[in-house]
């Protein structure tokens, strides 16, 4: 009897296999307008080389390395004390790409990488990260940690821990390379780091010793983690804390007295480990000054909430390209998805928002690059951008990645494809480094301390400025940024706590809105341009809910003598 299997007459579309960068055109316009030719030309191979891998084999080993959590080791089979993680070589691999291959975490603090001489602007980084992400989100937590924890070591550490830790924090050669971490959390501890328990003893040899219990524990085989220890004898409340440095090994290659007491049972980032860490006199090293742990510690959280907004906007991009490429594939009804209106309109709904995304990794990680040039105001506005795009992209990557599982219909809802990983991974985002109230609470923190309102207005009025827009949507971009400003002004000088998300959100969408118009119009792209007339329309303006969502004509009207030069 014949056993022939029978075609399906329809299979399912199936985009394993594309290349994520190269099926990307909005990114290469993007890519044009913010980095150098010559970086950007010496770069693109790299890019296509990771988007090739993050389409196909990255995509194969974080399916594999989800199905297969890491497991803790506490004793060996003789009955010494363990303290291993077993990670599965499907992460391992993933980590080997991710370090040692593309330098994600060592790219910031290199001379050279990927055969470039010089310092990369911050921008590569997160573009790598953005394409690396759209395949593996849990390993992105220790790149990302290991990249901070080398920034902040840099920043606060002496001459000597720096000379003696940073070369293997920022090798290539993976065998060698260090990884980081950061152990904030406790039990009564989380958003409200006063409550740290842990305390720093100094010992007779003059070495400060850790002992403490830490409840959330990301990477927590790192070789160092920086850890938030109250010292002993020090007064109560944030002033009481301190920032320090702690190795996994003793210099005689033993290890620190901590132990991995379990691992976390995670809805998402299954690849990676989370665990609790008891700490039991463990040698650690003061980074900085005492009492001044939390603003020290600051400096590297910014950094991973920054990083958090990017993975936020790759998960985004990831799943919008994913339903596109189901519509544009899949039919129903004898017709394609994609030409039914209704699927037109779920798309541009989520494009509006990955989109926005996008357009804000741009513009923060070029703050970045200003502030740690020093140029003046800039580091203010990146003191607002920075939560703001954590805020805000972070809860949006939970909508986006829900919405683009509905796309594909019931395989959406099945294991085998990435949309239930997406969505699982997505909803972490909001909630470690800083939960959504914490994190908005944080920009009206930034408006009273450090002044970054002003500079927030002035950059995004100065795109408006230099964009030549029709007269009528450049006076609602104008006077939506003004409102949303005032609103934050007065919220944050009546402390109107309540306000604090509603702040963000209005905050994000204008400078989104204005950042997007800003890019369709100097990268040519006409669909930018509409994005950004929708991000004000969905996102910011008052709507009837018994009228249409269409765009005023007027919006598109430019005065004839900028329409002869666009
Ligand atoms: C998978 C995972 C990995 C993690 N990894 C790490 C890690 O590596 N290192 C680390 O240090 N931590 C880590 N964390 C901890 C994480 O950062 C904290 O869980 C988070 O900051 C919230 O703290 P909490 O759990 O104590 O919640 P709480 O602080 O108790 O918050 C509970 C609720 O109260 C709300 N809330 C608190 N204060 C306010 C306020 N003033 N106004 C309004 N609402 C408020 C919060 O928004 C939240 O909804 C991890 C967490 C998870 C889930």
């Amino acid at each position: 009897m014949s056993t022939a299997i029978m075609p399906v007459e329809q299979p399912i579309p199936d985009r394993h296999g594309n290349n994520l960068f190269t099926t990307d055109a909005e990114l290469h316009s993007l890519l044009k307008l913010y980095l150098p030719d010559a970086l950007r030309t010496h770069l693109w191979p790299h890019f296509e080389r990771l988007g090739a891998l993050a389409g196909g084999r990255l995509d194969d080993l974080a399916a594999e390395a989800d199905r297969n959590p890491p497991t803790l080791k506490t004793r060996t089979r003789t009955g010494q004390d363990a303290r291993e993680i077993l990670k599965h070589p499907a992460y391992v691999e993933l980590e080997r790409i991710a370090l040692s291959e593309f330098g994600l975490a060592a790219i910031s603090h290199r001379d050279e990488t990927l055969g470039w001489k010089g310092k990369m602007p911050p921008i590569v980084k997160y573009v790598l990260t953005y394409l690396f992400v759209q395949a593996e989100f849990g390993l992105c937590c220790p790149v990302s940690m290991t990249d901070s924890l080398t920034r902040t070591l840099k920043k606060y550490g002496t001459p000597e821990l720096v000379a003696r830790f940073l070369p293997r924090l920022t090798t290539l050669d993976f065998d060698q390379l260090a990884q980081g971490a950061m152990f904030m959390t406790e039990q009564a501890a989380g958003s409200d780091i006063a409550g740290t328990l842990t305390t720093a003893r100094l010992d007779e040899a003059g070495q400060w010793r850790l002992s403490g219990d830490k409840w959330f524990c990301s990477n927590p085989d790192a070789d160092f983690a920086m850890v938030l220890s109250r010292t002993e004898g020090a007064q109560p409340g944030m002033r009481g804390i301190s920032l320090f440095l702690l190795p996994r090994e003793l210099d005689d290659g033993t290890p620190n007295h901590y132990r991995i007491l379990r691992l976390k049972d995670k809805l998402g980032t299954r690849s990676m480990a989370s665990g609790e860490i008891v700490l039991e006199g463990a040698v650690a090293y003061l980074v900085g000054e005492m009492g001044r742990g939390f603003a020290q510690i600051a400096d590297m959280v910014n950094n991973s909430r920054l990083s958090n907004g990017v993975r936020a906007a790759g998960l985004m991009r990831r799943a919008l390209a994913e339903a596109e490429y189901v519509a544009a594939h899949r039919v129903a009804f004898g017709r394609k998805l994609q030409d039914m209106p209704l699927m037109q309109r779920q798309l541009d709904k989520m494009r509006i928002r990955a989109e926005q995304a996008r357009t804000m990794v741009f513009q923060t990680a070029q703050t970045l690059a200003r502030s740690d040039a020093g140029e003046s105001g800039a580091y203010a506005l990146l003191r607002i951008l920075t939560p703001l795009i954590k805020f805000r992209a972070c809860r949006d990557a939970r909508q986006v990645t829900g919405d683009a599982m509905e796309v594909r219909g019931g395989c959406g809802y099945i294991e085998e494809w990435s949309d239930p990983r997406l969505v699982r991974d997505a909803h972490l985002g909001s909630i470690w480094e800083g939960t959504s109230n914490i994190v908005a609470l944080d920009v009206m923190r930034a408006i009273r301390r450090e002044a970054s309102l002003p500079a927030f207005h002035a950059h995004f009025e100065g795109l408006l400025d230099a964009t030549p827009l029709a007269p009528a949507f450049g006076a609602a971009l104008r006077e939506s940024l003004a409102r949303a400003c005032a609103l934050a002004e007065r919220a944050t000088q009546a402390k109107d706590e309540v306000l604090a998300r509603q702040c963000a959100s209005m905050l994000y969408h204008c400078a989104s809105a204005i950042a997007m118009a800003w890019e369709g119009v100097n990268t040519a792209s006409a669909d930018r341009l509409r994005w950004a007339q929708l991000t004000l329309i969905h996102r910011v303006l008052p709507r009837d809910p018994m009228g249409t969502a269409a765009i005023p004509a007027e919006w598109n009207a430019m005065p004839a003598h900028s329409a002869q030069t666009a």
